[in-house]
């Protein structure tokens, strides 16, 4: 008898990158940190996936510092000053890796916050792939209502909306429980998206598949874009400092959202966790 034929899963490589970074006080970030200022880096994610290179998110770009200098970009800088050096942008970094911002034909966009499309109109070639409730609320949001949702309309290139692609969410597949959908992106089960509003409307973060085995999870590595600001706090329920909170576009569904997030994680302990502002876990996870 012919033996079954077996497909072995399509994986994905995570790169963890970083474009700049920010200044924040630690004690807004984590409640019971100190009252100092720290960087913070300006995480993405380069994928190296079967049918070419991927991005999650771009971090600052060339534009970000510039739109910083004006009204109301200002306003923006004040809160949160950026540091992006010479050559720190995802495109000149990806060039240093000998890829041609050309041969990237998607970026999956976790949310719209300036640090995370930062550099989207680098990437021509590219399709944005992200959730279909991403955009419409910030959509015409102009001035100061824009910079209070921390969002710079001039970064997004002229033809952005007729790039986008909305996320294909489905029925998610019980592993993901707690989430009940979930968006398999390149429909071969290598990396999914799942919601996670409220830091920002329509965020998603999403799980690759990094190795072949594994059933506690330590196949997979979870990008949780800013579901935290630091792994400790995703993993372990950490908060915020009540402060760091207005910025929160629904505190509620931040919350609930952390929570599906810190869940899926206590199914699966030995997942790497990569968010876009802490340093990327490496593997093996200590326990
Ligand atoms: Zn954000």
């Amino acid at each position: 008898m012919p033996e079954p034929a077996t497909t072995s899963p399509v994986t994905v490589r995570v790169v963890p990158l970083a474009a700049g970074e920010c200044l924040n006080l630690a004690a807004l970030t984590m409640r019971g940190a100190a009252w100092r200022v720290q960087a913070y880096p300006a995480g993405f994610a380069l994928l190296l996936h079967p049918s070419g290179p991927v991005l999650l998110d771009t971090g600052y770009g060339p534009q970000v510092p510039r739109l910083m200098r004006r009204w109301p970009g200002v306003l923006y800088g004040l809160i949160t000053p950026v540091r992006l050096a010479a050559g720190g942008t995802a495109a000149a970094q990806l060039a240093r890796m000998r890829l041609d911002v050309r041969s990237i034909n998607t970026v999956i966009v976790s949310h719209l916050h300036a640090d995370h499309v930062g550099d989207l109109r680098a990437f021509p070639a590219a399709r944005f792939v992200l959730d279909g409730a991403a955009y419409p609320p910030l959509r015409g949001l102009r001035g100061l209502r824009a910079v209070r949702r921390a969002f710079l309309p001039e970064l997004l290139p002229p033809d952005f909306e007729s790039r986008c692609d909305p996320l294909p969410f489905a029925s998610a597949p019980a592993w993901l429980a707690p989430f009940a959908e979930a968006a398999d992106v390149f429909a071969d089960g290598s990396v999914w998206a799942v919601r996670v509003p409220g830091h920002a409307p329509g965020m998603v973060a999403l799980l690759v598949r990094e190795a072949a085995a594994g059933e506690d999870g330590s196949e997979w590595t979870l990008l949780a874009a800013d579901a935290a600001w630091n792994v400790r706090a995703l993993r372990e329920g950490g908060e915020v400092h009540p402060l760091a909170r207005i910025a929160f576009f629904d505190v509620e569904q931040e919350r609930r959202s952390r929570g599906q997030l810190r869940d899926w994680l206590a199914r699966h302990p030995r997942a790497r966790v990569i968010v876009s502002h802490d340093l990327p876990e490496t593997r093996p996870v200590s326990l």
